[in-house]
């Protein structure tokens, strides 16, 4: 399959010239692509609702407008609202405000790619999603540094889709790094797999990693701080990102390398069960099992949530933290 990157080379800014962009919802994502949209010489109005994240908007200088009103001002919507309401304000404070040929801009392909949303088709629809924390998106404009987005165009009304999207992606700063072309569907599915298949997997590795080592009798303090509390974790998978899986192994000791490797044959036939689990859960999410069972889950959505904070809270491992982080002045211990 090929692959199409975009830089800032492919990215005209001037598009948007006497366009007004209405960034929706001003959180995580919302404040820094608004910032960075400003920053850029994109005239950035703000709808959000009356609460604190519009304080903030009027803090940074920003127009800050209902929802409904902001959508009617605007050329461009940007829906930078939590996925789980998206479906709902979509309905009730956006589509009824749009205006044939205004572009409509996601940064998550979810709802649209398990129809929550379906825009009408006199709109330009595309999806911008960074690949990045929203500080992280500031903070790399700010800093002149790139980072990379999935992007691409679900409905093209005016013709004029793609070259807006890409202006959008080099006001927001991240043509300086990358975008790379796919589909909402895609998107969202990497996206899920990601959190469902890849998280939960690597997340049991290191937790019967821990378990075994304690079960030892090695102090839980040493352990976490060994696995990860060190930083040395976060500081390999650093270098994995700047040269590669395979040369960040020179950082290490021959020592080290030699047993990683030798030892690492020993796990070769968990690849087969790994990848029958992975499977299912790709699976589910690409047929929209997945996305049906979530959405039938909204209503109860808060239970789960503090069931799930009660019994994580009384895993062994949480109290093994808290004692680490508190032994080695990691930060806040939480309790
Ligand atoms: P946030 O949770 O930070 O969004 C908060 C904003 O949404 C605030 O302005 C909040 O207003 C507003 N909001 C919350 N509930 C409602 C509601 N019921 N009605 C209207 N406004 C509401 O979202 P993110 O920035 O995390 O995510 C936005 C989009 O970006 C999503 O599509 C997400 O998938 C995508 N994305 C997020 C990334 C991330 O790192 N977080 C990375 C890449 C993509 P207030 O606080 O004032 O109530």
């Amino acid at each position: 399959m090929a692959t199409t990157i975009y830089h800032d080379e492919d990215a005209d800014l001037s598009v948007l010239k006497g366009s007004t962009v209405a960034v929706v919802g001003y959180g995580n994502q919302g404040r820094s692509q608004a910032l960075n949209l400003r920053d850029s010489g994109v005239a950035v109005i703000v709808g959000n609702i009356r609460d604190q994240a519009h304080e903030a908007a009027m803090a940074d200088d920003f127009e800050v407008f209902p929802i409904a009103e902001a959508c009617r001002q605007a050329d461009v919507v940007m829906l930078l609202i939590p996925d789980e309401v998206m479906p709902q304000v979509y309905e009730e404070k956006v589509a009824p405000d749009l205006s044939v040929g205004n572009l409509l801009c996601f940064a998550s392909g979810y709802n649209v790619a398990f129809e929550l949303i379906e825009p009408a088709p006199d709109l330009d629809v595309v999806l911008v999603a960074p690949r990045m924390i929203g500080v992280g998106v500031r903070d790399a404009y700010v800093a002149g540094r790139g980072f990379p987005s999935f992007v691409g165009v679900h409905q093209d009304a005016t013709g004029k889709a793609k070259a807006r999207m890409l202006a959008l992606c080099r006001g927001i700063g991240s043509t300086r790094g990358g975008c790379i072309e796919m589909s909402m569907n895609d998107e969202a599915s990497l996206d899920l797999f990601t959190e469902q298949g890849f998280g939960p997997a690597w997340g049991r590795v290191l937790m019967s990693a821990v378990e075994l080592l304690v079960e030892a009798g090695y102090p839980p303090e040493a352990v976490l701080v060994e696995l990860y509390l060190s930083g040395e974790l976060a500081y390999s998978l650093e270098k994995i990102r700047e040269v590669g899986m395979f040369r960040q192994m020179d950082f290490h000791s021959q020592t080290s390398q030699y047993g990683s490797i030798t030892r690492g044959a020993r796990y070769l036939d968990l690849d087969v069960p790994l990848k029958e689990k992975m499977g299912a859960v790709l699976e589910e999410i690409r047929s929209g099992k997945f996305a049906e069972e979530w959405s039938g889950q909204q209503a109860q959505a808060r239970e789960i949530f503090d069931q799930i904070r009660k019994v994580r809270d009384q895993m062994p491992m949480a109290g093994w933290e808290r004692a680490a982080r508190r032994g080695f002045r990691i930060g806040d211990a939480g309790d």
